[in-house]
């Protein structure tokens, strides 16, 4: 979709994942309804977010398209995660700005964490924004729509301590109908020292347990195969009944979802490593279709740094988490999201991290250098001092490093046989399938008769390229 997109070839993909400036549209045409275009970047949570706003604006009478020109209503879901990320919305901005200079009467909205940082700054600084949106304030956006029509700017960036869009049934958009997202708690009382996400996304509050179970129920009868559960950091989910009767941690949460059928694959992300429990990993270990993945962020591999970052946890507690993943969960894979260049890493600190990618063996990891965000107590209490391009080098060490690490454990998985769920075609032919196995690793194979979308199979795996796997169904 993003290599589609004409208009935006000129956007840097920053964050290392493939869907960034995605458009999110269904088929269904909307014709008769004033039609929305959404544009989504950041993480899986906002991506997940788009498609609560699509339900509430469906409410309302608008229906998607995946056309800016002929859209009434362009709304563009942001990030504030790094310096780049809000580089990219504004170089958008001017995009859509030049849109709205053809057409006055289409109106433009910026959601989620840059709406939430900026507020009414951002009505100020790009001044073809109607609309601003915090991510706690999305069943206003009807009300926004009509207020900006009426030619007043609609701003509404109040957070909220309750807020989850439990009842909202997400308009999934663009789906392979396959894998879907189930937002299950919101916002993050973590306190990283470099991390604007507290602030943008406000207090964390946990999903009603019943609505999460619904939901993936509900997928599963739709044809749905995958969910993946969200959050800021999973294993902190904790929900009370209204009357106080219940209470469902992450563990419970993980067993309920997995009992909905054993044909539904179970993913969840992301897991912080103060809060992984073992009664996680039992979980985990218990239930074939919860998968033998777990995305584990280190952040850095010296314990002096994950103090000044706040992480609550040292490179100790890390490995002694990581070898407790390994003795109940044997065939569990760990990924990881690393930062370069905090302030004032050494040589020695980087060291550690390179050391740490070999010892923990990541799957694959999202790498980042260093960006300083105004507001933050790190921005607060530390000098941003490792020069670029200090962070820059120390970057591309370790991608190089996580690159080797990948490769070997993709050279293990080659002889295996894994049970995979088929996503659809390849990305490169109509000849062959894609899909995962349960540790979140990518195979390419043949089709074959009989076998389509949604099916299990088991795929005897060949040989390994970089990062992809390449297979042969054998049953
Ligand atoms: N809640 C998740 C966690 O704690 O692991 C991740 C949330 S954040 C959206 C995704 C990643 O962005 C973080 O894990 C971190 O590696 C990276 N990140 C956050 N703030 C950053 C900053 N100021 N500069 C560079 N990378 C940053
Ligand atoms: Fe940010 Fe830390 Fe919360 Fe993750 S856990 S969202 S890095 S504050």
């Amino acid at each position: 979709m993003y290599d589609d997109n004409v208009t935006l070839l000129g956007v840097k993909k920053e964050i290392n994942e493939a869907n960034q400036g995605e458009v999110l549209y269904y088929d269904q045409p909307a014709d008769g309804l004033k039609k929305f275009y959404i544009e989504s970047y950041g993480c899986a949570m906002n991506f997940s977010d788009s498609e609560i706003v699509a339900s509430i604006l469906g409410g309302a009478g608008f229906g998607p398209t995946r056309d800016m020109e002929v859209a009434d209503l362009i709304l563009i879901n942001t990030c504030s995660i790094r310096e780049k990320a809000e580089d990219n919305v504004r170089q958008r901005l001017t995009i859509f700005n030049k849109l709205k200079r053809q057409k006055p009467e289409v109106l433009i909205g910026v959601l989620g964490c840059m709406a939430e940082r900026l507020k009414s700054k951002l009505l100020e600084q790009e001044k073809l924004v109607d609309i601003v949106v915090g991510p706690d304030a999305y069943r206003d956006l009807p009300n926004l729509v009509a207020k900006a029509n009426d030619g007043d700017k609609g701003i509404n960036v109040l957070l909220s301590r309750e807020e989850t869009y439990a009842d909202i049934s997400p308009l999934r958009l663009d789906s392979n109908g396959i894998v879907a997202y189930i937002s299950i708690m919101r916002g993050c009382d973590n306190m990283c020292s470099f991390c604007v996400v507290p602030y943008t996304r406000g207090r964390e509050r946990s999903r009603d347990a019943y609505s999460i179970v619904a939901e993936a129920q509900d997928l599963f009868d739709r044809g749905f195969r995958e969910v993946t559960l969200l959050g800021q950091n999973v294993d902190s989910y904790k929900w009370t009944s209204p009357d106080e009767s219940e209470h469902v941690n992450f563990a419970q949460l993980l067993e309920r979802v997995a009992l909905v059928t054993p044909d539904l694959r179970i993913r969840f992300s992301t897991s912080h490593p103060k809060d992984i429990t073992d009664e996680v990993l039992y979980t985990i270990a218990k239930y074939e279709n919860i998968c033998n993945y777990i995305h584990l962020p280190i952040q850095s591999g010296s314990s002096r740094i994950l103090a000044m970052m706040n992480r609550t946890y040292d490179r100790a507690w890390y490995m002694e988490r990581v070898e407790s993943i390994h003795k109940i969960i044997p065939d569990c894979t760990i990924s990881s999201d690393i930062i370069s260049g905090f302030c004032s890493e050494t040589e020695e600190d980087h060291q550690d991290t390179i050391s740490i990618i070999e010892w923990v063996k990541f799957s694959m990891s999202y790498m980042y250098s260093y960006s300083e965000r105004p507001g933050t107590p790190a921005a607060k209490k530390y000098a941003d001092d490792v020069s670029e391009e200090i962070k820059k080098r120390r970057l591309s060490e370790i991608v190089e490093k996580q690159r080797h690490i990948g490769h070997l454990h993709n050279q293990k998985d080659v002889g295996q046989t894994y049970k995979v769920l088929i996503e659809g075609d390849s990305k490169k032919s109509n000849q062959e399938f894609k899909g995962r196995n349960s540790q979140n690793k990518m195979i390419n194979f043949p089709k074959k008769e009989g076998f389509v979308a949604g099916d299990y199979v088991m795929v005897y795996v060949v040989s390994t390229t970089s990062g992809t796997l390449r297979g042969e169904i054998v049953v």
